[in-house]
């Protein structure tokens, strides 16, 4: 998946046929098996791409619609792939649309080697950090629109614990606005979350519709672990119960939770409010 061998610096490989191995192989990277396998995602659009290499990522592969590399913002990720040896596709419109998403279609895409993090260091966090805890997220645009806030309030990341969806799928990436590229993302199985647990020396905050603190009235304290449920059952007990508070996010109309995204996002501006400034 790495590409030719040939100097991109010197010529991109045009594509037009919408059967070509290359085309077809980064097509594949929307199944999640691909993804698995080859550690691969795909980012589209000029501005991920901007925010990729700005955050010290560099493309396995540069796809780009022919004749629409003569911005300044395409000519300088067209010289960032170059400098960094990506392999540089230059595709008709066709085959671009089977490349990109048919509802928001982009001139330009990026394929990136995924990276995990490692789980927080008891040892080096600092006594700001505020990590984000997803138990099971199974809906990539909240995951996205999580890790998208996390990087809003300058939360230190994300873990995803146990059976979660895929933050490198492209509706989840997409979500993200290239906050995928800024975000430490780490995932570990609800067993490996448990063990790791004790070493947390600050507040872990559940998030829970039997919380009985109002999220609003609490002195969090740092360094802050938040702890989200999943959209279906919430928080499982194993989780709520190494939790050393569960609040709970008033509501006053008929349903009885918030979407997840949401209650994140209202969650993290209150544990992170004190650190952000205008
Ligand atoms: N039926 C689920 C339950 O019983 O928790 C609702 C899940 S809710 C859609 C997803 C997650 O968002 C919850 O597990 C919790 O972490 C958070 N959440 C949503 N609304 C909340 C509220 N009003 N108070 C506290 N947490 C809330």
């Amino acid at each position: 998946m790495t590409g030719s061998t040939r100097d991109p610096r010197v010529v991109p490989t045009r594509i037009t046929s919408l059967t070509n191995d290359r085309v077809k192989a980064i097509r594949a990277l929307e199944m999640r098996k691909e993804r698995k396998e080859t550690g691969l995602f795909v980012a589209e659009g000029a501005s991920i791409l901007v925010t990729a290499r700005d955050a010290g990522f560099t493309a396995e592969t540069l796809v780009h619609l022919a004749g629409a590399a003569d911005s300044g913002i395409a000519k300088g990720l067209l010289a960032w792939a170059a400098n960094s040896r990506a392999e540089v596709l230059e595709v008709s419109e066709a085959v671009l649309g089977k490349l990109a998403a048919k509802d928001n279609p982009q001139t330009m895409l990026g394929v990136f080697r995924q990276r995990w993090a490692e789980m927080p260091d008891a040892a080096r966090l600092t006594p700001t950090s505020c990590w984000v805890v997803l138990e099971e997220v199974r809906d990539p645009g909240n995951l996205g629109t999580i890790v998208r806030t996390a990087d809003a309030v300058g939360a230190s990341g994300v873990i995803l614990v146990g059976n979660c969806c895929d933050p490198y799928s492209r509706e989840c990436v997409r979500a993200t606005m290239g906050s995928i590229f800024t975000v430490p993302i780490a995932r570990v199985t609800l067993a490996d979350f448990l063990s790791w647990r004790p070493t947390w020396t600050g507040d872990v905050v559940g998030t829970h519709l039997d919380g009985t603190a109002d999220f609003r009235t609490v002195d969090y304290k740092a360094p802050t672990l938040l702890v989200m449920g999943s959209e279906g059952p919430g928080l499982s007990d194993a989780m709520a119960q190494v939790c050393s508070r569960l609040v709970r996010i008033p509501m006053a109309g008929s349903l009885d939770s918030l979407n997840l995204a949401v209650a994140t996002a209202l969650a993290l501006y209150q544990i992170r409010g004190e650190h952000l400034r205008l």
